[in-house]
């Protein structure tokens, strides 16, 4: 070995700072390696929102949860699939008792974190909470991280608003409330420029946050540095092989290695392999996550699962030189709006889990030409509602309609012929949901049911928040597809996120998490945050574990009040 830590991590990502803050508690040495020139990966792109059931924030504000109940609602949620191991009831067990935990610890270390006032569960089924077990970072000003902040990834969102602020902006028109949090963020922005302040929201405030507790705890992190072997000997990882600046060098880890190094969103040839039908050019996940290190697992021997599973999440893909992919779940799920397959034939619930959006489409897809599928929308609705990433009421660009981005027709009939539908199917839909909107009741798809769909859907509009006619012309469609925000399947881990081989044994000294991981999730996504809160959690055991192992005292919490 050409140095030695006693744990090193590979990737910059969601448990990575978590792990090595745990481990740094506990005296240990850490070395996290990024293969990139940015800290923080999709994580810090993201929205940071965290799934932890049963957190210290619900209990402070009297909002009902438990073990149990957060257990129930993952049994019925995920469910037991032989072929999902990531996603068993042993693991199910540890992530709920772990993540409140882990949240603790992080508070301990000075990591200012907050629920998020509403964003209930995905799925109406027992254990559900409908405030929403959903925790993000307070925002964060970056200029605190010094020489660092230039290296930090950038968020998804440029402006010092939090996630609840940022949801309410495009109704300022017609609310009170929306216009009075347009006011805070602005005097928020005007605050921060006079005070020589870069307040950072979402995915991107919680990975500074965690860089900047993890560089003051020494641990050390270097970037452009992808790790290109997990070394074994005599069936035990003793390190990584790293490449710097051209040069290949061996490093040791006394207790362990943790992938944390993402999934495979950005690699066409895997996804042609694990999740056909599907392409990078619709993922919204940024272009390094290509899977490398979930493939040097299986060189060494490490059982891969669920490697068909993903966070689909429905885009639509605007025109422009550098064209930004439009998320559009918010978008379909208001009211006036429906999303119909190339014939011109709704078949699918508008709202709800992405997950679910994007399954169906591509299901739909073997009988009907659904990929991409039409969204549909009227002159109501353009007045009222943000569209591929245009605000309420806004001229949409010219080049929406000259490259057909957009389609616009006088009648139904118009527009059906210009998006290649039959009129008679599309004419069919719109008359059938606004039959279901008229009665209150959507009896095909059940659209509005649910605590999600209604948060989802606009809270002002009188009638349901989810159900609005499609009858004012002109009438407008634009094409969506099943893109993702995460891939879900790869290296099996167990109740303590060591990396296991096909026979079920551990591989001494191999921990993952991430979605470098087959998700505890299985084929879902129960909450919002589904993908980082167990990222963390399962980084948080991994620590623990090689503490543990390596004798040492537990990594101490601070007590959940
Ligand atoms: C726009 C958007 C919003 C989202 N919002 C949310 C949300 O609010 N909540 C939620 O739960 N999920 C959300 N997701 C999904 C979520 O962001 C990802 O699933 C999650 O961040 C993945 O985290 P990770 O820790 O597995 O990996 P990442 O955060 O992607 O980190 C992996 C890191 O490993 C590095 N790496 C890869 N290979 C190597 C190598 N060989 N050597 C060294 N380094 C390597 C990568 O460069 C990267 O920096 C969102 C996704 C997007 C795109």
């Amino acid at each position: 070995m050409n140095e030695t830590f006693d744990f090193v991590v590979v990737g910059s990502g969601g448990g990575s700072m978590c792990a090595a803050l745990a481990l740094r508690a506990a005296g240990k040495s850490v070395l996290i390696l990024e293969k990139t020139s940015l800290v923080g990966g999709t994580t810090a792109a993201s929205g940071g929102v965290m799934w932890i059931p049963n957190n210290r924030f619900m209990k402070s504000e009297g909002i009902e949860d438990s073990e149990e109940k957060a257990l129930a609602y993952l049994d019925a949620v995920v469910g037991d699939h032989p072929d999902a191991p990531g996603a068993s009831r042993t693991r199910r067990i540890a992530f709920v008792r772990q993540a409140p935990k882990m949240l603790d610890f992080l508070v301990s270390q000075g990591i200012r974190l907050r629920r998020l006032p509403s964003w209930p569960d995905h799925y109406q089924q027992p254990g559900e909470s409908v405030p929403g077990r959903a925790v993000v970072s307070e925002l964060f000003d970056i200029v605190q991280l010094g020489e660092w902040k230039a290296r930090l990834r950038p968020g998804f969102l440029p402006l010092p608003a939090n996630l609840d602020e940022a949801t309410q902006l495009p109704n300022f028109k017609r609310s009170w409330a929306a216009k009075k949090v347009l006011f805070r963020v602005i005097g928020r922005t005007l605050a921060d420029k006079l005070g020589g302040r870069q307040r950072a929201t979402a995915g991107q405030a919680l990975q500074a946050q965690m860089l900047h507790a993890a560089l003051k705890a020494g641990v050390e992190i270097r970037l452009d540095s992808p790790v290109q072997r997990i070394l074994v000997e005599s069936g035990r990882v003793t390190g990584v092989l790293v490449e710097k600046d051209g040069i290949a060098s061996n490093i040791g880890a006394r207790l362990g290695v943790l992938i944390n190094a993402g999934g495979f969103a950005q690699s066409q040839r895997m996804r042609d392999q694990f999740i056909p039908g599907t392409s990078v050019g619709w993922s919204l996940v940024p272009e390094t996550d290509t899977g490398e290190m979930i493939e040097e697992g299986l060189r060494i021997g490490a059982a891969v699962a669920q490697m068909n599973q993903r966070i689909g999440f429905q885009v639509a893909l605007p025109p422009g030189d550098r064209p930004v992919k439009a998320g559009v779940q918010s978008d379909m799920s208001k009211p006036h709006a429906i999303v119909v397959d190339q014939s011109g034939v709704r078949y699918i619930r508008e709202s709800g889990a992405t997950v679910d959006f994007c399954r169906g489409m591509i299901e739909r897809n073997r009988t009907v030409p659904a990929v991409p599928s039409w969204m549909v929308v009227d002159s109501q609705y353009l007045r009222k509602y943000m569209l591929a990433g245009t605000m309420p009421g806004a001229k949409k660009p010219q080049s929406w309609f000259d490259t057909k981005f957009l389609r616009r027709g006088g009648t139904l009939e118009e527009l059906a012929a210009d998006c290649g539908m039959d009129a008679a199917k599309l004419r069919a839909s719109v008359d059938r949901f606004n039959g279901f909107v008229r009665k209150g009741r959507d009896e095909d798809f059940r659209r509005g049911e649910s605590a999600y769909d209604r948060w989802l859907g606009d809270a002002l509009h009188p009638a349901s928040p989810s159900l609005g006619t499609i009858e004012e012309g002109p009438f407008f469609a634009l094409q969506v597809f099943p893109g993702d925000v995460s891939t879900f399947g790869g290296l099996v881990t167990d109740e303590h996120a060591r990396v296991l081989r096909a026979d079920g044994s551990a591989i001494p000294g191999l921990y993952a998490t991430g979605t470098s991981t087959a998700s505890v999730m299985g084929p879902v996504e129960a909450g919002g945050g589904g993908s980082i809160g167990p990222t963390f959690t399962w980084a948080y055991i991994a620590a623990g574990h090689a503490v543990q192992t390596s004798g040492t005292a537990p990594i101490p919490t601070a007590a959940a009040t």
